[in-house]
């Protein structure tokens, strides 16, 4: 089955006797007590189950666990290690798992921040309780790109479980299971759910380990579930998300192109242009390079934010992945602690006609 049709079919269970072509929202929290039937909401539901089938079969994996947000599903994975583990994770990631690790996790785990664009940096870290490499590629915001493959040969050797957020690249562009990741991880707040209402995590496994029980004991332990409202709402959104990337992908290789000609602009970050240092390594692994790019304006802060002010078709908000476009000011919404540059502007290219795109985001930059 081609990813198309699972994306339409997969997420689909349907047992009601009427046969509808359309799985009903199943919002009982509990169920008959019977031989092998669902009992409890937290630990399962019918709408979950579909999604967590459908989950499983795009990112090429024997099981899927959804949660409540991208950031539970990230927890849950570093909730699963044992105490006392040493992680390495990238030094541009989305800061909110950032976050967790340091503030969170401090006296847990411990944690080694390196760039990943050379494996080599791992290597150098890695010590016998090192138990997990985090990836995230292309990465938020900087859209670095890492050799999956590369990496899992490194961790593979010692043992190493490798996980890997997909957000960016999404299932239709990326699929770091085959290429030797262990879990993929997803917020389906972005592209997944595509519309920006719905919040919504995952992790994929790619087989059914110890360590893939104990994510599962988080998850319907810990309780960071999706209601049925939202994981029926997601199934319905990835019907299309094939349809929406090859949208996504090619309104941003347009506006990368024009940014990049731009004398107000000082470098665009997108792994399709062949300047970007991660191109080659990002056509070997991708089939195509996303909806994500960010860019430097020429000048300070206020020169950034004089041009989003200006734009009428983009939403100054965060977040990304849905059909609207959205665009930051990237510094401004991570705090104080940001090591992004100021005047770095992240941009979600949507689907509006892209000439509209681009003539908006021509008249904002000026000359
Ligand atoms: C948004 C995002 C997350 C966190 O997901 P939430 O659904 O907001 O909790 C994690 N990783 C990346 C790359 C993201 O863009």
């Amino acid at each position: 089955m081609k990813q198309e049709t699972a994306a339409i079919h997969a997420g689909n269970i349907v047992t009601d006797s009427n046969k509808p072509a359309v799985q009903p929202i199943t919002t009982s929290t509990t169920f008959l007590h019977q031989e092998d039937s669902l009992v409890y909401s937290r630990a399962n539901n019918p709408n979950r189950m579909a999604l967590e089938n459908l989950l499983a079969k795009l990112e090429f994996g024997e099981d899927a666990a959804a949660f409540s947000s991208g950031n539970a599903a990230g927890m849950a994975v570093f909730q699963s290690l044992e105490p006392g583990s040493h992680i390495v994770a990238p030094d541009d990631m989305y800061h909110g798992l950032r976050a967790q690790l340091v503030q969170m996790f401090q006296g847990i785990h411990s944690v080694s921040f390196v760039d990943m664009t050379n494996p080599d940096n791992i290597a150098a870290v890695i010590k016998p309780e090192t138990k997990l490499i985090w990836v995230e590629t292309p990465s938020n915001p900087l859209l670095k790109i890492s050799d999956i493959k590369k990496i899992c040969s490194i961790a593979s050797e010692r043992k190493i479980k490798v996980a890997c957020d997909n957000t960016f690249a999404t299932p239709v562009f990326q699929n770091p299971l085959l290429l030797g990741a262990d879990i993929v991880m997803h917020s389906s707040t972005k592209y997944l759910g595509g519309h920006s209402d719905i919040l919504g995590g995952a992790l994929v496994t790619k087989k059914m380990d110890e360590f893939w029980e104990k994510v599962k004991f988080v998850q319907k332990t810990g309780g960071a579930v999706p209601s049925p409202f939202d994981t029926y709402l997601l199934c319905r959104s990835i019907k299309t998300l094939s349809y929406r990337m090859k949208g996504h992908v090619e309104h941003a290789g347009i506006l990368a192109e024009y940014l990049f000609h731009h004398p107000q602009v000082e470098a665009v970050y997108y792994p399709g242009l062949k300047s970007h240092p991660g191109h080659e390594v990002a056509a070997s692994q991708m089939s195509g390079f996303g909806g994500m790019l960010s860019f430097l304006v020429k000048g300070e802060a206020d020169d950034a934010d004089r041009v989003i002010s200006k734009l009428k078709y983009y939403t100054n908000a965060t977040s990304l992945g849905g059909v609207e476009s959205l665009i930051e000011r990237r510094a401004a919404s991570e705090g104080p602690d940001s090591k992004t540059p100021p005047n770095l502007v992240r941009l979600s290219v949507g689907l509006e006609h892209v000439d509209d795109l681009v003539e908006d985001m021509d008249q904002a930059l000026g000359k």
